[in-house]
């Protein structure tokens, strides 16, 4: 009897929780999810500051001041961003001044340098200003003490800004966990190096890694290991110390120099399974040494690989990110033309989604093999069919994983 895909899936989720939160500093944090309440250590604008390059004025100076009938101020100060007045704005007078600048004591109003001639010494003011006019007022976007960002929220750029504006360096946040990638094969040569009969490129690794890094965490590789048991043991013990999560590819199936079931079914923390899934039946799970750290065995087939890391090892990223959905954004879509399904297993089709007439489409991305990278290569979303349909129909509509977005 094959399991559940959910199945396999909640033993791997109750497995693993947000890792403990950790001090980060601002461009460290982006990325992350915040682990507290964020409030503000001072109100934004922290000061009343102009909002135009020109002129602080009284507004009862400027009140008749038009291009007929320009009204001259004797300019007492020259206030750039950064910087106070040292004068104040008194009947008669105006202090130039530059955006963000503090508001001049006595200044009511701000005349834009548009509506001036620019002068230094004295300045010719060719339009009124009502008071308050350009005046960003202390307070108006955000108070002092005020909450501007929640725990659980994802930290992009628009939340490391308010974060910095508000007062703050760092942010806590669930850490980025450390997901190690050991392919393990005889087969497989380093990318770009030539091929001798019989060897493939070790597409896996650089693969999982770079799908690690894309749902959020810190990853690495090791190896290619050979099938060697010893090695591969070796290797794990290396590799426990720096992982948050281990993650394998290859060796899993029934074959005779499948090293990591053989070393991994002795350890007896790893359960090897077979789920009713297309592809990417063989999966095992599991922890290891005195931490208990959480390890996924993906099947060698680079599609079943890649496939079996969106369903098994991604939720587990973003449950350690702190996310509180796990799952990646999934839309409703049509089918355009269809394909064939196997009895009894859900399948992962390979799709391109795309938007026809307002709504979702999808197109199988051709041959579905476990071996067809090419035509991964070519979806940007996976379409999943339940077990008991084994012809998906055009018109049929099915979920789909939009693998383009991220959360
Ligand atoms: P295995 O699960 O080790 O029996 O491998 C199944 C298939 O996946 C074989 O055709 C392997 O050559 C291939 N394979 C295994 N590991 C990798 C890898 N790291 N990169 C690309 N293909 C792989
Ligand atoms: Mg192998």
């Amino acid at each position: 009897m094959l399991r559940p895909v959910d199945e396999q899936q909640a033993i791997g989720l109750a497995a693993v929780a947000p890792l403990e939160p950790i001090d980060l500093p601002l461009l460290e944090a982006h990325g992350c999810v915040l682990a507290a309440d964020v409030e503000a250590l001072w109100p934004l604008p922290s000061f009343d500051n102009t909002s135009m390059d020109g002129y602080a004025v009284l507004a009862a100076d400027v009140a008749g001041a038009s291009e007929a009938t320009p009204v001259q101020l004797r300019v007492v100060d020259d206030v750039p961003a950064g910087y106070r007045a040292t004068e104040r704005v008194s009947p008669g007078t105006a202090i130039r001044i530059m955006t963000g600048a503090p508001l001049p004591d006595g200044a009511d109003a701000i005349v834009p340098v548009e509506g001036t001639d620019g002068g230094t010494d004295i300045v010719t003011i060719t339009r009124s200003a009502e008071p308050g006019v350009f005046i960003r007022r202390a307070g108006e976007d955000v108070h002092a003490g005020e909450q501007v960002l929640r725990a659980g929220q994802y930290l992009s750029a628009r939340e490391i800004a308010i974060l910095a504006a508000a007062g703050h360096g760092s942010a806590l946040v669930h850490p980025r966990p450390r997901v190690v990638v050991i392919s393990t094969g005889n087969e497989l040569v380093e990318p770009g190096t030539p091929l001798k009969h019989g060897l493939i490129a070790d597409s896996n690794s650089y693969m999982l890694v770079t799908a690690a890094k894309q749902a959020g965490a810190a990853a690495y590789r090791a190896g290619p290991v050979i099938d060697d048991e010893d090695l591969f043991m070796r290797t794990l013990d290396d590799q426990l110390v720096r992982a948050d999560l281990l993650v394998t590819s290859g060796g899993v199936s029934m074959g005779a120099y499948d090293t990591v079931k053989a070393v991994l079914s002795r350890l007896g923390t790893v359960e090897f399974t077979k789920v009713a899934m297309q592809p990417g039946m063989p999966q095992g799970f599991g922890t290891l040494g005195e931490e208990n750290v959480p390890i996924v065995t993906l099947p060698g087939n680079p599609v079943s690989s890649y496939v079996s890391f969106e369903v098994f090892v991604r939720p587990l990223i973003r449950r350690m990110m702190g996310f509180a959905n796990v799952t990646r954004p999934q839309v409703r879509a049509s089918v355009l033309e269809g394909w064939a399904s196997p009895a009894n297993k859900t399948q992962f089709a390979r799709v391109d989604l795309s938007v026809a007439e307002g709504r979702y489409v999808i197109r199988s991305t051709g041959a579905q093999g476990s071996h067809i990278l090419g035509g991964l290569s070519r979806a940007n979303a996976l379409a999943v069919v339940p077990p008991e349909i084994t012809e998906v129909k055009p018109g049929d509509v099915l979920t789909v994983y939009d693998l383009s977005r991220e959360g």
